[in-house]
């Protein structure tokens, strides 16, 4: 932790500085280590290290220097005990399951999740005997109701992609808790620079670093955070033994990628919320999804539980599914790929690639309409992404 004299850190002073362990070469950067083992003084300290009764680094599918930075750091400014880096966003979701559920446990969740997430859960951990219930995010009688006595994990996101809703964090801890469960937030859509979880209840939070932990779009990348029994033991167990470990290098972008989240986190929310205001002003534009604008749903909730609205807008225009393509193909600085929490602003056609799965009656229940379009705004001149998106309207 950063020595600032008898007053705790501030939540910036954390992203530059926590974690950090300067060596013997006084480097004022943080090293990579890219060495795979370790060596030990003597047979006996060797065998001190994998006992458990010595600590130190062994083998770098559990141990190394650089990835334990990038730990420490977001441990920090989750305010978690501990957190567990892992390959990507998607282990740590597996991760978090593998390591504290067994056969016969029953999940939670949403319905307003990641794609993959609810293929992971039905697909992977269903094999397993591990069951999935499906609510509405903000349905607070349908979780209450969808736990049953083997129930052991409420997960969600909040906000959700793409329509952006928000979900009661405090109010599912509460209910997880005295349901004696455990509470997974995803919290990749607002990071730690916007909302805290933990702070709010939630015993786990879920990255994927790929997003605006990363911020530039490089590396693919994830992390568990949360207390020492629960991701110290269980998570840390599983990734120990059957090894979703995040590479030295990439932890290195993820840790530097920290120590600017704050100021990009906030351009990034300014800038969505100029394009939601510029948007509802716009004709042929039916509807538009922004925590940040007076008429959504949720917007008194999210102004309590977040710092910040984020970086995502949802639109609907009129016209289905031709009005949006024709849109999309119109732009020429957005770029259309489905990845976000990045620098450049990105676009997606929800119904025809992220939830291009799902059947047409359970896009209608997600209200995945062929209107709609999502815009993960970057880092660009807002005006320039209004009037590259004017173009096609
Ligand atoms: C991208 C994403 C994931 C999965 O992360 P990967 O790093 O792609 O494995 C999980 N949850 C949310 C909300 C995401 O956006």
């Amino acid at each position: 932790m950063p020595d600032t004299h008898d007053k705790p850190p501030g939540f910036e002073t954390l992203a530059v500085r926590a974690g950090q362990q300067r060596t013997a070469e006084s480097e004022h950067s943080e090293p990579i280590f890219p060495t795979s083992s370790y060596v030990f003084e003597s047979a006996a300290a060797a065998a001190a290290r994998f006992a458990g009764d010595e600590p130190g680094n062994i083998y770098s599918r559990f141990t190394n220097p650089t990835v334990r930075t990038f730990e420490q750091r977001l441990a920090a400014l989750e305010g978690g005990e501990r957190c567990v880096a892992t390959a990507s966003g998607m282990a740590a979701i597996y991760a978090t399951c593998a390591g504290l559920l067994q056969s016969g446990d029953h999940i939670v969740s949403s319905r307003s999740i990641f794609g993959s997430t609810t293929l992971l859960f039905n697909n992977y951990l269903g094999k397993f005997g591990i069951e999935t219930t499906f609510v509405g995010q903000d349905d607070l009688a349908g979780w209450e109701q969808a736990i049953r006595p083997e129930t052991r994990l409420l997960f969600l996101e909040t906000p959700s992609n793409p329509l952006t809703e928000v979900a009661d964090i405090a109010a599912l801890a509460e209910l997880a808790h005295a349901n004696d469960c455990l509470l997974a937030v995803d919290n990749c859509f607002c990071t730690p620079a916007l909302q805290q979880p933990l702070a709010l209840g939630a015993d786990i939070v879920i990255h994927s670093a790929t997003k605006y932990l990363d911020g530039q779009g490089r590396c693919v990348g994830g992390a568990v955070v949360g207390r020492e029994d629960v991701v110290g033991e269980g998570v840390y167990g599983f990734l120990r033994t059957c090894g979703p470990t995040m590479s030295p290098f990439n932890a290195w972008v993820f840790l530097k990628g920290l120590e600017t989240l704050s100021i990009r986190m906030r351009a990034h929310c300014a800038a969505a919320q100029q394009l939601a205001d510029w948007l509802q002003e716009q004709r042929g534009v039916s509807r538009v999804y922004y925590p940040g604008l007076e008429s959504h749903p949720q917007h008194t909730l999210a102004a309590r539980q977040q710092s910040g609205f984020g970086g995502i807008v949802a639109f609907e225009v009129e016209g289905g599914q031709a009005a949006a393509w024709k849109l999309i193909d119109a732009t020429r600085i957005c770029s259309i790929t489905a990845n976000l929490g990045d620098t450049k602003t990105t676009i997606t056609h929800p119904a025809t690639t992220t939830h291009g799965r799902l059947t047409p009656e359970q896009r209608d229940e997600s209200g995945i309409s062929d209107g709609l379009i999502r815009v993960a705004v970057g880092l660009e001149t807002i005006d320039d992404i209004c009037a590259d998106l004017a173009h096609g309207l």
